[in-house]
């Protein structure tokens, strides 16, 4: 839809740069991806990008205790957990040119000069950085009618700064009013003097303005109601429309982010700066059910996630809004347990398990706490407690079976081996050195260097006819994304077919085993691939829905 003109070329987004002040974790990801979301509610589409200033190149070998989740993007791009948001509000699919880090983009600077493409110049922050910025913010910018670019960090960082002069620049080249600038920052609350301080965020503006950038639009994250007179001063001070001082509360679930901005006028300060008008109408009945659903559960269940990386809960970001969304399905709470594989390496898993109705074993990385998850899997298994294996969840799983029911003793995945530098198991998960990707062989020598090696991004998968999983999934053709070194060895197949283990969904050329699911189970079923990332709060993942659904039989049967 396009709407009257304004001066900005016809088939050209609007950007909306969406920065930070005063502190960080302001919910800036979340405040983005609503306003996405709203603008998707009027009728337009959107894209939305996310810059980050940190050097490193991308966030693949980041630890997810220090910067949470790995987002994959369909075409294997390693990126930020902020794109996941992205994705769950708009149901938009990120791709590798949605994320950027000032690694990456020095990198590629870098490149270019050692190739000569700059004919010998003296390469500088401005010009040559700056550039590298702007072409990448402007990557697909006849698709959509608004891009949405957040930079990562707050105002003041310094390596933030290249990016921040680079939006600048942007606006600057581009026909007036095309572009705006949308600040959030946090007013404090003093218990004392019972009053919302609005000096940081006057500070915050100020800072902005001395780097050239005049925001239109302050997003104020504050705990108590901003009175009239407080909006007004800060509109005065920032030199920003009272009607553009929007205030962001803490909501008890990020679900309600879009009622919420749309009830303070965030899409509508938006479509105003822009100067659009009239603006559509939106149309907020799927958020409205969104809300709902969150609102008003009719029972709850349990489910402990066993894994490493409990201490963060961002670590698994996109599992833990899967389940809620599973939970949304069935119009049930999912309350989640982080527990910690570790405790139950040497001894049984039951005391730490017992009592919940479902378990959940996620993706990660190395040897440590994986006995634990073994005895998970073990435990689900005996006990008929259904389980969802993600990745090396599903790895568990199927060294479970093949130790404890397959005989083979000594089952385990090569990753271990490799870490330890020691040969100790039979590898039934061994490590992937060629697979098929659309119609070419893609080929991995071991000793590649650690960001690149993984098997990465949307692949289609085949299911079995009248297995489980197709049942869960309605259909026998799935795409999903994979972020993963090693592979079930399908020579194991047989053996573990005729104990129960079943390879139901494959590969489209029938070599990598994608899905496993037991027999005579309730509900156990591993996946390769990890369909948290494609869950949204409107649209609950297949096999996130039907776990919790058989969560809730569990429940109901104790
Ligand atoms: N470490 C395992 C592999 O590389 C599993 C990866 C994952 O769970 N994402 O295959």
């Amino acid at each position: 839809m396009k709407d009257r003109h304004t001066g900005v070329p016809a088939g050209m987004a609007r950007y909306v740069f969406i920065t930070g002040g005063v502190v960080s974790s302001l919910g800036k990801g979340l405040a983005s991806a609503a306003l996405g979301a709203l603008l998707q509610a009027r009728g337009y589409t959107v894209r939305l990008r996310k810059l980050d200033p940190y050097l490193n190149v991308d966030p693949g070998t980041m630890s997810p205790f220090e910067h949470g989740e790995v987002f994959v993007t369909d075409d294997g791009a390693e990126t930020d957990l902020d794109l996941g948001h992205y994705e769950r509000f708009t149901g938009v699919h990120a791709r590798g040119t949605d994320s950027v880090s000032s690694g990456r983009i020095y990198s590629d600077v870098l490149e270019k000069e050692r190739r000569g493409d700059y004919l010998g110049k003296t390469i500088q922050v401005i010009p040559h950085v700056t550039n590298e910025i702007k072409d990448f913010i402007a990557i697909g910018e006849t698709e959509v009618d608004f891009m949405l670019c957040e930079i990562g960090g707050t105002v003041g960082d310094i390596e933030g700064l290249p990016f921040f002069e680079a939006i600048r620049q942007f606006a600057q080249d581009k026909p007036v009013g095309q572009c705006i600038f949308m600040h959030l920052t946090l007013l404090p609350y003093l218990a004392a003097s019972g009053e919302l301080k609005t000096k940081p965020t006057q500070h915050s503006v100020k800072e902005l303005r001395s780097i050239g950038i005049a925001p239109q639009i302050l997003v104020c994250r504050s705990e108590q109601p901003i009175p009239e007179k407080e909006r007004e001063k800060i509109g005065l001070f920032c030199n920003v429309r009272p009607e553009a001082v929007i205030a962001a509360y803490d909501l008890k679930s990020i679900y309600e982010a879009p009622l919420a901005y749309h009830r303070e006028g965030l899409d509508q300060a938006v479509l105003d700066a822009f100067q659009i008008s009239p603006a559509p109408r939106p149309d907020l009945t799927v958020w409205e059910d969104v809300a709902d659903r969150i609102a008003n559960p009719e029972g709850e269940v349990n489910v402990a996630i066993v894994g490493k990386y409990t201490q963060l809960e961002d670590a698994y970001k996109s599992i833990k809004e899967a389940l809620t969304h599973g939970g949304m399905a069935n119009r049930v709470r999912v309350n989640v347990d982080w527990v910690d594989s570790e405790l139950f390496e040497r001894e049984d898993a039951a005391p730490h398990l017992e009592g919940y109705h479902a378990i959940l074993v996620p993706g990660g990385f190395g040897e440590r706490g994986t006995e634990g998850k073994i005895r998970a899997a073990e435990f689900a298994r005996t006990r008929k407690i259904p389980y969802l294996g993600i990745c090396l969840g599903m790895q568990m799983a199927v060294i479970e079976a093949a130790r404890n029911v397959a005989g083979v003793a000594s089952a385990g995945s090569e990753e271990f081996d490799h870490e330890s530098g020691k040969k100790r198991f039979e590898p039934v998960v061994y490590h992937l050195k060629e697979w098929i990707q659309g119609n070419h062989v893609i080929e991995r020598k071991s000793d590649d260097d650690k960001g690149g090696t993984m098997r990465l991004g949307a692949y289609d998968a085949v299911l079995k006819d009248g297995s489980q999983v197709a049942e869960i999934y309605g259909g026998t053709t799935i795409e999903e994304r994979h972020r993963h070194r090693y592979e079930v060895d399908i020579k194991y197949r047989d053996r573990l077919e005729k104990v129960g283990l079943h390879f139901s969904g494959m590969s489209p050329d029938g070599r990598l085993p994608e899905i496993v699911e037991w027999d005579g189970h309730p509900w156990f079923i591993g996946v390769q691939f990890h369909p948290e990332l494609k869950s949204k709060p409107f649209a609950p993942h297949p096999l996130f829905a039907d776990f919790v659904r058989a969560a809730v039989e569990t429940s109901r049967l104790v």
